[in-house]
C-alpha cells in the first residue's frame, strides 16, 4: 500500500487486521477441504474484565475466519496441580492446535513452572520460554507474542522502512517492550529500549524515526518526546481523567508533529487478535506437516 507521509496521519489497525483476516480465510478454507479444522482453546481463570474483553475480540475474530474456538473457564481457586492437569490435557488433545493462557495467573499458581508445561507448538502467545528464545534467535518457526507482532505488522503495512531506522521502544516488559525491541531488531532497525530509569527520556525518544510507546501511563508521551516526522505506535491501553480509553501518547499534542500515529482505541489492539488467529493457523499447519 502506497502511503504519503503527510503529518498527522492517523493509521488505524482495521485495514491491517482485515488484510490478515482475508488471507487467513483462504488458508483455513484450504485446510477445511482437507478435513483439518484449526482450533484455539482459551484458558481463563475466573473472569477478569481485561481477559473477558480480549476473549470477546479473539472469539469474534476467529469466528470470522473460520477457526474453531473453545473457552476453558477454570475456577478462581484452582490449584497448581489442577491447572497443570488441564493444560496437559490440551497439550495432548490432537483437535486443539493453539492454546492461549490468560495471564497474569492468580497468586496461588506458579507461572514460572506452568510456562514450561504449555506445549511450545501450541503456545500461540509466547508463554513458553522456548518461544521467547526463538524471538531472541530470530527463529521464525516460533510464536512471538501477539501485541509486539501487531506493532511490526502495522509498520510493514503502512510501508514504514525499518531497515537501519532509529527506533525507540518505551517500556521493557516481557509482554510488549522487550519482544517488540527484538522483533524490530530482526527487521534491521537500530533499537533503543527506554524504561523508568532512562535519563533524559524525551531527548532519547526524540532522536527516533519510529517511537513505540508501551508504558501503561495515560498520555505520558508529549510532543517533546517525538522527532518531527516520526512514526508513533501507541500500544498503551489506559483510562484518562474523564474515564475514557486512551493510549500512552497524548495524541492531540503529538499528531501534528508525527508523520503517522496509531489511535487508541482502534490501533494496535485491533490487530492483536488477527495475529493470534494467524498463529493458530500456523500452529495447525505445523502440527499437520503443512
Ligand atoms: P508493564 O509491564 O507495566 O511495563 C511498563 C514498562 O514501562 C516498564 O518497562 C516500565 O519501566 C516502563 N515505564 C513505566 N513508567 C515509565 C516512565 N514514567 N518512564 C519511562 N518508562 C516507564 O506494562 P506492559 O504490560 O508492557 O503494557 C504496557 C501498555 O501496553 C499498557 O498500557 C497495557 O495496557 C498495554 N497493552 C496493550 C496491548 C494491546 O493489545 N494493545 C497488549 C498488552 C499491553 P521499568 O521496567 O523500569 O519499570
Amino acid at each position: 500500500m502506497e502511503v504519503v507521509a503527510t503529518n498527522g496521519q492517523i493509521i488505524k489497525g482495521k485495514p491491517v487486521a482485515d488484510k490478515i483476516s482475508e488471507n487467513l480465510i483462504n488458508e483455513v478454507n484450504e485446510l477445511v477441504k482437507e478435513g483439518i479444522n484449526p482450533k484455539l482453546t482459551i484458558v481463563r481463570v475466573g473472569s477478569r474484565g481485561d481477559d473477558l474483553a480480549y476473549e470477546r475480540g479473539a472469539l469474534k475474530r476467529c469466528e470470522t475466519i473460520g477457526i474453531q474456538t473453545e473457552v476453558l473457564e477454570l475456577k478462581e481457586d484452582i490449584t497448581q496441580e489442577e491447572y497443570i492437569n488441564e493444560l496437559t490435557k490440551l497439550n495432548n488433545d490432537k483437535n486443539v492446535h493453539g492454546i492461549l493462557c490468560f495471564r497474569p495467573l492468580p497468586k496461588q499458581l506458579n507461572e514460572e513452572e506452568i510456562k514450561y508445561v504449555i506445549s511450545p507448538e501450541k503456545d500461540v502467545d509466547s508463554f513458553s520460554p522456548i518461544n521467547t528464545a526463538k524471538v531472541m534467535e530470530g527463529d521464525t518457526t516460533g510464536f512471538p507474542p501477539c501485541t509486539p507482532t501487531a506493532v511490526v505488522e502495522i509498520l510493514k503495512h503502512y510501508d514504514v522502512n525499518l531497515n537501519g531506522a532509529k527506533v525507540a521502544v518505551l517500556g521493557r516488559s516481557m509482554v510488549v517492550g522487550k519482544p517488540a525491541a527484538m522483533l524490530l531488531l530482526n527487521e534491521n532497525a537500530t533499537v533503543t529500549i527506554c524504561h523508568s530509569r532512562t535519563k533524559d527520556l524525551a531527548n532519547v525518544t526524540s532522536e527516533a524515526d519510529v517511537l513505540v510507546a508501551a508504558v501503561g501511563r495515560a498520555k505520558m508521551v508529549k510532543a517533546d518526546f517525538v522527532k518531527q516526522g516520526a512514526v508513533v505506535i501507541d500500544v498503551g491501553i489506559n483510562v484518562d481523567e474523564d474515564g475514557k480509553l486512551c493510549g500512552d501518547v497524548d495524541t492531540n499534542a503529538v499528531v501534528e508533529k508525527a508523520s503517522m500515529i496509531t489511535p487508541v482505541p482502534a490501533g494496535v489492539g485491533s490487530v492483536t487478535t488477527s495475529i493470534l488467529a494467524k498463529h493458530v493457523v500456523k500452529a495447525c499447519k505445523l502440527q499437520n506437516n503443512k
